[in-house]
């Protein structure tokens, strides 16, 4: 319902030409936080974190910047910002957090054909294990069982089961950090452990891959070591653990200027010293909102694009209209980051 609403004030908005007034006047940079698009039919049970936008989908975006919008690479934006010149209006960067396979085989070949720019953000950690959530989503969707009892909860998995399964899990989960492991242990016994399917839309890039992909002209950034966010980690290793992310970056990749998106967007004065000391280019959060000058290089700010957003609702986010609505209305759906 609430999505019926937005839709109609975006339509609302753009026929009443105030959108397009607001592209006129708008100066900051709009960086997007796109995390993958998928070619696969939509699943019962997967892509529930509504973060893979199907093709046609990221087609519309794609128009939608090269017609209205300046598509520019980060490190060409971050190099305007940190010159202290100004940006041309209406320029937009595009970014995609976690390194799915998906980029390759989905995005990437879009992104050639429209000749836009982007930069992929990867876990130099482990870069080739899947995250828990893709995990879990995959142990309920191919669960047999019709009910599980695990520490307290009664749960209905599998796909034609409760979806709210895997958001009760999704939640408990989140909250456990290093004992996450035993948990999801604990949960493949209880559900049939599953083989690992190949699958573009859960699967992460291997360095070779990334070696393609930055061969085909694309930026390749940090987001950190492992999926945690730097906010709640030991203050005295996460120096250290940038600094590393960022040379095994250059080992890996060769020497270039890095940026680094904090994991789940989450930073403090500490996590963004420590990028700045571990020498990134620059720190991107999830904090909506357009960016200038003024806007700290280790803060800048980034919307989130998700299965909920079609060419109208970016145009909205990307025009900086956002600004012109009273507060309370500018509530925006958080996604995974
Ligand atoms: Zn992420």
């Amino acid at each position: 319902m609430r999505s019926e609403i937005e839709r109609g004030v975006f339509w609302g908005l753009e026929l009443s030409g105030l959108l397009a007034l607001a592209e006129r006047f708008s100066r900051g940079l709009a960086i997007l936080a796109y995390h993958g698009v998928t070619d696969a039919p939509a699943r019962p049970g997967g892509n529930l974190r509504r973060l893979h936008i199907p093709g046609a989908r990221f087609e519309e975006h794609l128009r939608l910047i090269t017609r209205r919008y300046r598509p520019v690479s980060l490190n060409e934006a971050v190099g305007t910002l940190t010159a202290g010149a100004t940006l041309r209006p209406r320029s937009v960067v595009i970014t995609f957090d976690d390194g799915y396979r998906n980029f390759l085989t989905a995005a990437m070949p879009r992104l050639l054909r429209f000749g836009v720019p982007a930069t992929l953000f990867v876990l130099t950690g482990a870069p080739t294990q899947r995250l828990w959530q893709d995990r879990l989503e995959v142990m309920l969707e191919a669960s047999r069982e019709e009910s599980i009892s695990w520490r307290g909860s009664s749960l209905r998995p599998g796909s034609g089961g409760d979806p709210s399964a895997l958001t009760t899990l999704r939640t408990r989960l989140a909250l456990l950090g290093p004992e996450r492991e035993q948990a999801l242990g604990e949960l493949s016994a209880l559900l049939g452990s599953t083989p690992a399917e190949p699958d573009p839309d859960r699967d992460l890039l291997s360095w070779d891959e990334l070696r393609q992909i930055k061969a085909a002209g694309f930026e390749i950034g940090s987001h950190a070591d492992i999926h945690e966010p730097l906010t709640e980690r030991p203050r005295q290793r996460v120096g250290g653990e940038l600094r590393q992310s960022r040379e095994v970056l250059e080992r890996e990749l060769g020497p270039a200027r890095y940026a680094l998106a904090y994991p789940y967007g989450a930073h403090d004065p500490g996590a963004m010293h420590a990028a700045k000391e571990a020498a990134f280019s620059c720190g991107l959060t999830t904090e909506a909102g357009l960016n200038d000058a003024r806007t700290p290089l280790f803060a800048l700010r980034r919307m989130l694009v998700g299965l909920d957003h079609d060419a109208s609702r970016l145009r909205f986010s990307l025009s900086g209209a956002r600004a012109l609505l009273p507060a309370r209305s500018r509530r925006s759906v958080v996604y995974g980051g």
